[in-house]
């Protein structure tokens, strides 16, 4: 499994921190966990085969994590791309709804021509996939029933959290994982509800025992905050605080 950050950031500009999205190659396929603004751009940067995406795990419907299947269905259904697989999209209920309105909102543009778009609407659940696992997590993300993805491929296991806040969920996700990827929005000086801080996620990594811990979702408000400290309250095993492009292997 081989996992590149393609977006470490949120909605506000940031060099290096561009809005969430996340690239894996797990078991032969390509997918992707969030969708902000850019990121399509930034999986073809990134060497990806953008053509043959598989699968897209929304958290949640955010701008920050969701805009960019806007971009994805409009560019897959021109013909230069001469694409015929289905594309599966999976996230939280209200995904169908959210289609079906921005498909109105771009005046049909968003419909597929040549393959077919499948929409799965998820809470908890388990899904079996070709080589590959992928369990749903609620997690506590104001009113937007968000989700974290536990894919998991020849006995390694990569979780997500999206955005959350503190909860049993979040630490049932990564429990184990040889990677917890966790939202790190603001320092603990600044905490606001519904997002994490780095000693939290320092906290949450050690109650879930991951091997290791990568920190994303960066807020520009760490300037002069010192985040491995504060991870390293609680948290010794490996930490990555990622940029955009940041590769692990797994
Ligand atoms: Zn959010
Ligand atoms: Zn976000």
């Amino acid at each position: 499994m081989r996992v590149t950050v393609l977006g470490a950031g949120t909605s506000i500009p940031a060099k290096g921190h561009s809005p969430a999205g996340i690239y894996v190659q797990i078991a032969r396929e390509h997918i992707l966990l969030d969708a902000g603004p850019g990121t399509w751009q930034r999986l073809e940067r990134a060497g990806a085969p953008w053509h043959q995406l598989d699968r897209i795990f929304l958290t949640h419907f955010h701008v920050d994590h969701s805009l960019d299947l806007v971009s994805i269905l409009a560019s897959l259904r021109l013909p230069p791309v001469k694409r015929k697989k289905p594309l599966h999209v999976y996230g939280p209920p209200g995904l169908k709804r959210l289609y079906r309105t921005l498909n109105a909102a771009y005046l049909d543009k968003l419909s597929p021509r040549g393959y077919r778009v499948v929409f799965h609407e998820l809470q908890r659940a388990t899904l079996r996939l070709p080589g590959y696992a992928v369990r749903s997590v609620p997690m506590n993300h104001y009113e937007t029933k968000a989700i974290g993805y536990r894919l998991t491929a020849a006995g390694k296991t990569l979780a997500y959290s999206g955005d959350t806040d503190v909860c049993e969920g979040v630490v049932e996700l990564g429990r184990g994982a040889d990677a917890l990827i966790l939202e790190c929005s603001v320092p603990d000086e600044r905490k606001v509800e519904g997002h994490l801080t780095p000693s939290k996620c320092g906290r949450i990594a050690a109650e879930a025992g991951c091997r290791r811990l990568v920190l994303t979702h960066f807020y520009p408000v760490f300037k002069g905050y010192d985040i491995r400290a504060r991870v390293r309250y609680a948290y010794r095993g490996r930490l990555t605080l990622a940029k955009d492009f940041t590769t692990i292997q797994l």
